[in-house]
C-alpha cells in the first residue's frame, strides 16, 4: 500500500533525519536535495547533481562546511552507508543555527583538535 499525497508529482520528500515534509523548491537553489530543518540527505544522485544515479539510498548527514572562491556556502555531506562526500549548495531557507553549528563544530569540538594536533 503507498499512500501519495498532495500533488504527487515528486515536489515533496520525507527527511529522512527528522522526518520532515521537505518542497523541492526552495530559494536560492534550483532543485533542493536535503532537510532545510536538520540538512540531513539521502545518497541518490551519481556524480551530477540531480541525476538520481545511485543505487545507494543511504542517509548523508552534513559533516562540515566549505566555500567557494565567489563565497558561497556549500555543504559536505556524507553518506552513512557508503562513505561517499558530496558538495550542496546552502539553500536560502536553510536553518542558520544548524549551518553554524557546522561551521563553528572543529571550535567546540577540543577533542577533535587535539586529534588534530597529535597527527601533525
Ligand atoms: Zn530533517
Ligand atoms: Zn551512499
Amino acid at each position: 500500500m503507498r499512500h501519495r499525497t498532495g500533488a504527487g508529482s515528486g515536489d515533496a520528500f520525507r527527511c529522512v533525519g527528522c522526518r520532515l515534509g521537505v518542497p523541492v523548491v526552495a530559494p536560492g537553489t534550483a532543485h533542493r536535495n536535503h532537510c532545510p530543518s536538520c540538512l540531513a540527505s539521502r545518497h541518490v544522485d551519481g556524480r551530477v547533481p540531480g541525476d538520481r544515479a545511485s543505487p545507494c539510498g543511504g542517509r548523508m548527514v552534513a559533516v562540515s562546511l566549505s566555500t567557494r572562491p565567489d563565497g558561497e556556502w556549500q555543504l559536505v555531506h556524507q553518506c552513512t552507508a557508503c562513505g561517499v562526500l558530496k558538495l550542496n549548495r546552502v539553500a536560502g531557507d536553510d536553518n542558520a543555527l544548524a549551518l553554524v553549528r557546522l561551521a563553528v563544530r572543529p571550535l567546540a569540538d577540543r577533542g577533535l583538535g587535539r586529534r588534530a594536533l597529535r597527527e601533525l
